[in-house]
This record gives C-alpha cells, structure tokens and sequence, in this order.
C-alpha cells in the first residue's frame, strides 16, 4: 500500500476519479509552474504534476480575490502599454493573448504568455506587470520566456523588464542561465513521470491551492506556539 494512502486513507486513484477532469494527452508545463518550483515557492510537487496530467478539473472557488488581482493587472498593462506608444508611436507593441508561446518538447510541452512584446527587428523587449511585492521567482519566469523565444529564432536579442505596481520598471539581469536551464528542464522530465510524487500539504500551500479533489489538504493552519523559554 503506498505511503500517501496509509497516511490518509486515500485511494491512488483519486487524481482519475470524479472532480479530477480529464488526462492531458501529454504533461504540459504553464511557464509560472516551473518558475514557482525552480526557486522553491512551491514544494508540494504533486499540485504541480497534477496540472501537468490534467485538465478542466473541479476547481477551489478563489474568484474573489482573482478578479481584484485581474482588475489592477490589467490596469498596469494598460500603462505600460501607453508608456511604450508614446515613446514610440510606430511600436509594434502586443498583450497576453496576442504573445503566447508553445514549445512541444519530446516528453511534454510548455506554455507561456508574457504581458507584454515590443517587437522591433531582431529584438524582443518583454515586459510583465507586477501588481504584488517583488518575488524570487519573477527573475526565473522572465527567463523561461526568453529560453522559449529563443527557440524560435537563436538570433534574436531579448531584453526583459518587470513593472511593479506602475512604470517604469526594472531590467532583468540573468547571470546564472545554465543553471535555470538545468533547473526547469530537470522539473519538465521528473513531472512528467506518469507516476504522482509523495504530497507535501502545508498550511501556506494548499490554502493558494485550487485542486479541490485533494486528499491530502492540509486543512490545521501554520503551527504556532506560545513558550515561556525566551
Ligand atoms: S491541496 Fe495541498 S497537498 Fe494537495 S496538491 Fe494542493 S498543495 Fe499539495
């Protein structure tokens, strides 16, 4: 009997039960997943094969506080992008939609979708809009989009540039590539193993969770303890 299922009474089956949607046809990767795992943001790994393998499960209803962040993220975009027209009114300048990028890998594909492109003949400028505090993984997610743009074509520069909260924003000096390679191509080939890593449930975690056929959810808090000892 496996660990998790001794742990909780769980079935192994319950990422293919009722709730959990249906099996991707192959893992996919969304560029924030891999940025979160590579700096350590996320630990508990089985969130993020779970995503990997499946799709259009039932979901933990965070509406609330996702529309609040939707509204202030599209508001920075705008002035970004009213920023970026002004300095140049010919900018060939995109939005979200208009920038996704699919890699099909051999094993699993990644997806991503910068804020914002400005194109200008052999460059891309990448801007993304932060509207929380500065976090280690924004570094890494504005590597994966210039690894993934530049398997498009070899030869283009990439200048990346994140916005926090209003213009302008601060450019993003990546000193250690080799490793964020080694780092997201290692997390791509263990997670799509068609076999679910061990849960690490913790408070902070699965509160942000929205895998609602988890059994391993950590429902107490963080731990917190009064002591006379100092
Ligand atoms: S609910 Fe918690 S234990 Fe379950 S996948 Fe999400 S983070 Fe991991």
């Amino acid at each position: 009997m496996e660990q998790q299922e001794l742990q909780t009474g769980a079935k192994p089956e319950w990422y293919e039960g009722p709730g959990a949607g249906e099996a991707r046809d192959r893992p996919y990767f969304w560029v924030t997943w891999l940025s979160a795992l590579m700096v350590g943001d996320i630990t508990c790994t089985l969130a993020i094969w779970f995503k990997a393998h499946r799709q259009r499960y039932k979901k933990t209803d965070k509406r609330g506080n996702l529309n609040n962040w939707k509204i202030k993220h599209r508001a920075l975009l705008e002035q970004i992008v009213t920023h970026l027209v002004m300095e140049d009114t010919e900018a060939n300048v995109t939005m979200e939609d208009e920038n996704s990028i699919t890699v099909w890998g051999s094993k699993a594909t990644i997806g991503g979708k910068p804020d914002i492109i400005k194109r200008v003949p052999g460059l891309w400028h990448i801007y993304d809009g932060k509207t929380g505090a500065p976090g280690d993984s924004d570094k890494a997610q504005m590597w994966l989009y210039k690894w993934l743009s530049l398997m498009q074509d070899k030869a283009r520069k990439v200048v990346l540039t994140l916005v926090y909260g209003e213009w302008p924003g601060i450019d993003v000096n990546i000193e250690n590539e080799m490793a964020l390679k080694e780092s997201a191509t290692a997390w791509v080939n263990s997670l799509s193993n068609p076999v679910p890593p061990a849960a690490r449930p913790n408070g902070k975690e699965c509160r942000d969770c929205d895998i609602s056929v988890c059994p391993f959810r950590a429902t107490a808090g963080l731990i917190e303890i009064s002591t006379d000892e100092f």
